[in-house]
């Protein structure tokens, strides 16, 4: 029996809830922030009025314990079953925050927590999400990089600063009621561009 199709899923903005958990750290430390600018602008840090905000964002985004304390995106793990359920294998493929030393780890111990043993064990940490074979990469990056040479098809995970990109391949959220026909048509976009050998 052939492989099932791998979908590939990010953690941070889709899986995670990155911008949240900053921005109450930023508010615990100072609650007269101005968190206000909800753009289209992709890194929070961007969206900050003030160098002293945007140094405290990077601090915070930088200490021990921030990726581990993140809460996950609602219904994440009935979205993961859905997939499974769909015939689809959902790969975690993430690229750890390169400035924080203990992102990758806490990355790793979160989805154990959070998805079990074998999503954490599963779980692809790299740099490069276009080196990886699949048919769809759930991810709320408005322009995820080498994507023009990567197998897989992008399915936009919404997020305010990625509601301007035009696509026919997004989800709303992981109760989004189509996330199961999206993924099917990224199913059949991979088998057209990447027909299997007949022998
Ligand atoms: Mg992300």
């Amino acid at each position: 029996m052939a492989e099932l199709p791998i979908v590939y899923v990010d953690m941070d903005g889709v899986m995670a809830e990155f911008d949240k958990g900053l921005e109450t750290k930023l508010l615990q430390a100072d609650p007269t922030i101005d968190l206000s600018d909800k753009s289209s602008d992709f890194y929070l840090h961007k969206r900050l009025k003030t160098p002293e905000a945007v140094r405290m964002a990077q601090a915070i985004a930088n200490s021990r314990g921030f990726f581990l304390d993140l809460e996950p995106a609602d219904g994440l793990q009935e979205g993961w079953q859905r997939m499974i359920d769909a015939g689809f294998h959902p790969v975690v493929l993430s690229k750890p925050l390169s400035s924080n030393q203990w992102c990758a780890a806490e990355k790793l111990e979160w989805l154990d927590g959070i998805m079990g043993p074998k999503v954490a064990d599963e779980a692809i940490l790299a740099d490069s999400k276009a080196d990886f074979d699949g048919v769809a990469l759930v991810d709320d990056r408005p322009e995820t990089p080498n994507f023009d040479r990567a197998t897989w098809q992008q399915v936009m995970f919404s997020r305010h600063y990625n509601l301007n990109v035009v696509t026919d391949f997004r989800i709303d959220n992981w109760r989004d009621p189509n996330l199961e026909s999206v993924l099917a048509r990224c199913a059949v976009r991979y088998a057209s561009l990447f027909p299997e050998p007949l022998i």
